[in-house]
């Protein structure tokens, strides 16, 4: 396998670990993680603080890498390729292409204060991907309308409600044009009359057919729209199946503990 080469065939997987290990010195933060996310899949990860499920998240996107096991997007490893049977760090360059297949949205909106709404979402693809402004300008303006703040392009973030600076990070990360969207608690710090809207923008993206990891405790969330959840619990995967399932008939002790508290 090259790290550069386009993957060309049809995936029959987006996301894959095998075995994923991580620590931070002496703590053995994820302790093997296997799983597989499919393309247009969205897969709802919950636990409980601490578990590794931002760990796991800023692996597949390689803000940590991972110290054994392989982990892929679309069928490349992540940050690593393998020649001659070792595995060789990528150069930056390679990683921060396998980056811009991955969007990313926090908790945290993270948006560029000094920038309005429709800047802070041409940055990236302009700055980093070298698109023409007209067109990224002209492509802003459609994710804006998205979700739902066409009229908003020219505020600055501080002009506008948690929940509409968390519907601009959505549309700034889909600039990039990802094939996969990661979700780190994306309403965990809105006030809750502002969660409604940023879950009905990810509940579109989903209907859309965009590949989706949303760790979240919005369990209802996880039923309507999950295919699969995901539940983690000391750095290892406890157990996973369609939401009804595992919400409906835990299977492990832990998952019931867990489930009887944010239900
Ligand atoms: P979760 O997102 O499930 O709450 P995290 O992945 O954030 O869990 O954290 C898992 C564990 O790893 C926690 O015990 C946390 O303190 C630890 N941890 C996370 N990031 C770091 C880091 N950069 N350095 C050291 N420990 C970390
Ligand atoms: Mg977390």
């Amino acid at each position: 396998m090259t790290a550069k080469a386009a993957p060309t065939t049809t995936h029959t997987t987006v996301v894959r670990a095998e075995g994923v290990h991580k620590s931070y010195g002496p703590v053995e933060v994820l302790k093997g993680i296997d799983l597989e996310v499919a393309p247009g899949e969205v897969m709802c990860l919950v636990g409980p603080s601490g578990s590794g499920k931002s760990t796991f998240l800023r692996c597949i996107n390689h803000l940590e890498t991972v110290d054994a096991g392989r982990l892929y997007v679309r069928d490349e490893l992540v940050g690593y390729e393998e020649r001659g049977g070792r595995l060789h760090v990528l150069r930056d360059t390679d990683i921060a292409r396998q980056r811009r297949g991955v969007g990313m949205v926090f908790q945290r909106f993270n948006l560029f204060p000094h920038m309005t709404a429709l800047e802070n979402i041409t940055e990236a693809p302009v700055q980093v991907k070298k698109e023409p402004k007209a067109e990224a300008r002209r492509h802003a303006e459609e994710l804006l309308e998205r979700v739902g703040l066409a009229d908003k392009a020219h505020h600055y973030p501080s002009q506008l409600s948690g929940g509409q600076q968390q519907r601009v990070a959505i549309a700034r990360a889909l600039a990039m044009r990802p094939e996969l969207m990661l979700f780190d608690e994306p309403t965990s710090a809105l006030d809750p009359e502002l969660v409604g809207e940023v879950l009905d923008v990810m509940r579109g993206l989903a209907r859309d057919g965009m590949t989706m990891i949303v760790v979240t405790h919005e369990m209802g969330f996880a039923r309507e729209v999950g295919d699969t959840l995901v539940f983690m619990d000391g750095g290892v995967v406890v157990e996973s199946g369609t939401p009804a399932d595992v919400l409906g008939a835990p299977r492990h002790e832990r998952t019931r503990a867990f489930l009887s508290k944010v239900l």
